[in-house]
């Protein structure tokens, strides 16, 4: 009897082992998510290419992360410095 392979969430079709397979999966699972617009405020952004966010309800299109429509850098760098 042969032991059934284990799968780690979504399919990977290349080969790295269970780890890349993991973090591979939580990364789409989060890309994937229901992003907030910051137009509109409804949850319809998605990502059209990389770091290319655009809300599919009110057309607007904005610059993001690779996988997240805002990272924490690019949140530091948008802040106004108090003095
Ligand atoms: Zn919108």
């Amino acid at each position: 009897m042969t032991k059934k392979k284990k799968t780690f969430g979504l399919r990977l079709r290349t080969r790295g082992g269970a780890a890349i397979q993991k973090r591979w999966t939580r990364i789409m699972l989060q890309m994937n998510q229901p992003h907030k617009c910051p137009s509109c405020a409804s949850p319809k952004v998605s990502r059209s290419a990389v770091g290319i966010w655009s809300c599919s309800k009110c057309g607007y299109k904005f610059a993001g992360g690779a996988y997240v429509p805002s990272t924490k850098l690019g949140q530091a760098s948008t802040r106004v410095q108090e003095i």
